[in-house]
């Protein structure tokens, strides 16, 4: 077994994922990298981080939409690197829509992967922490767990359910050095914001501007959006021994939004 820790970030080929993996792998840890995209792109970026953080950085291109996808995801890291410590689930898509013109197929697929990838990875992840007495788990969650926009029904509800999975497994954890919290970022501009924009001009009847200065940062008080990094060093801090009592909760880094 590998002295190093390691993690497995779902979803870290972008945006708030890879940022993630690259503050746990410049930390010291062994990572798995997962997601989907341009092959090529990806193995350049872990070949990079692996130079970059001198560890040892696979990847993973399961996709999530399948529970033994997630599962198979799991015990690829604990094979290769001998034990898995750090769990993050990240992976996530977004569609905006009316409730009532929603498409159950992008219902299904928000459910399925904002959701229900998280479940499947915690259960294949959680027998072996339990074993090993050690576990941090982060699940990360938004500032749409806590409180909802119009047009994202299927989002608000796997983010809503994102936190009670997050208290269930923190209670289930926390005798066996287990811990499971969820971070709740405001908007970050990552591709899956960039995505957004679009549907919401034509939602809303709105222009690019519009949509970012009156309808995304108009929730955030401090008129900025969150940066990737901000959430990978709150990731990471969850990961050092001063978070250690820090069990079933929903941490805001969304600029005071849900202050309201
Ligand atoms: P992103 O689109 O940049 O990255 C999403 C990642 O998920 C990518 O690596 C992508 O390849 C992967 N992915 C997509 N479908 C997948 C599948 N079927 N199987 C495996 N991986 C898949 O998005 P992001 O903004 O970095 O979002 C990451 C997480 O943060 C999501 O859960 C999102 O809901 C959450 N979040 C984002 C914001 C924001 O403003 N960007 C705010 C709050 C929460």
């Amino acid at each position: 077994m590998s002295e190093r820790r390691s993690a497995l970030v779902t979803g870290s080929t972008s945006g708030i994922g890879l940022g993630i993996a690259r503050a746990l792998a410049k930390s010291g840890m062994n990572v798995t990298l997962n997601g989907l995209g341009d092959a090529a792109e990806i193995e350049r970026v872990r070949a990079a981080l692996a130079e970059e953080a001198g560890v040892a950085v696979r990847f993973d291109g399961a996709d999530l939409m399948q529970a033994d996808a997630c599962t198979g995801l799991v015990d690829g890291a604990v094979a290769a690197f001998g034990r898995l410590d750090v769990l993050v689930n990240n992976a996530g898509i977004q569609f905006v829509s009316p409730v009532e013109d929603f498409p159950v197929e992008k219902w299904n697929a928000i459910i399925a992967l904002n959701l229900s990838s998280a479940f499947h990875t915690i259960s294949a992840a959680m027998r072996g922490m339990k074993a090993r007495a050690y576990g941090r788990i982060i699940n990360i969650a938004s500032a749409h767990a806590l409180v909802a926009s119009p047009f994202k029904s299927a989002y608000v509800a796997a983010k809503h359910g994102v936190l009670g999975l997050t208290k269930a497994v923190a209670l289930e954890g926390a005798p066996f050095n287990v811990r499971c919290n969820a971070i709740s970022p405001g908007y970050v501009l990552t591709p899956l914001v960039e995505n957004q924009i679009p549907d919401t001009m034509k939602a809303r009847g709105m222009t690019r501007d519009q949509v970012i200065n009156d309808v995304l940062l108009a929730a955030q008080p401090t008129k900025q959006f969150v940066r990737i990094e901000d959430v990978a060093g709150l990731a990471l801090f969850l990961t050092t021994p001063a978070a250690d009592q820090i069990n079933g909760a929903s941490l805001s880094i969304d600029g005071g939004w849900t202050a309201q």
